[in-house]
């Protein structure tokens, strides 16, 4: 039978960081649902449509690699998606705590899906959506840390004059 795993997140936009995250998890499972959260949408900078098309773009180079979205309960969506396992990216520390209680949480919900956690280059581990959409959103721009179909977009959404 195939491992199917869920890699969740808001993606708000997607960033290098993800994507090694991916790419390091299609490596290891069959197949890997990168599962753009819906229920965040109100705040995001980025619509639901838009991150997923984004994801798209920037993993199309993954055959086992899908693009999903979901709303509500993660592990919910993981039996209906009948995935067995749950990724998440580490990138220091301060990432741990809220990681570790959330993988308990839901291990208590559903024993049987199993979260794995994939350590991140060091080269991304000071990169996140939030610092990137605010560097951006005050008029900055930085090189090499979302995939380049990522960048006009952000460049678009806050109307910088590249
Ligand atoms: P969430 O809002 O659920 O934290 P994110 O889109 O911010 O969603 O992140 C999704 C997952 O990707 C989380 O496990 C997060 O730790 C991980 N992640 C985010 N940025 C990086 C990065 N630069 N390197 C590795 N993992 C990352």
């Amino acid at each position: 039978m195939k491992t199917i795993a869920l890699y969740p997140g808001s993606f708000d936009p997607i960033t290098n960081g993800h994507i090694y995250i991916a790419e390091r998890a299609a490596a290891v499972f069959d197949e890997v649902i990168l599962s753009v959260l819906l229920n965040s949408n109100k705040n995001s900078t980025f619509s639901v449509k838009e991150r997923c098309e984004m994801a798209e773009e920037s993993l199309k180079h993954v055959k086992n690699i899908k693009v999903d979205n979901f709303d509500g309960l993660l592990i919910d969506y993981a039996k209906q998606k009948k995935a067995s396992v749950i990724i998440r990216g580490l990138r220091a520390m301060s990432d741990f705590e809220y990681e570790f209680q959330m993988a308990l949480m839901n291990r208590k919900l559903a024993p049987e899906i199993e979260t794995f956690f994939i350590v991140t280059d060091p080269k991304y581990s000071y990169v996140s959506s939030s610092s990137i959409r605010e560097i951006f959103h005050f008029g900055g721009t930085v090189d090499n840390v979302v995939p380049e179909c990522v960048f006009k977009k952000l460049i678009e959404h806050f109307k910088i004059n590249n």
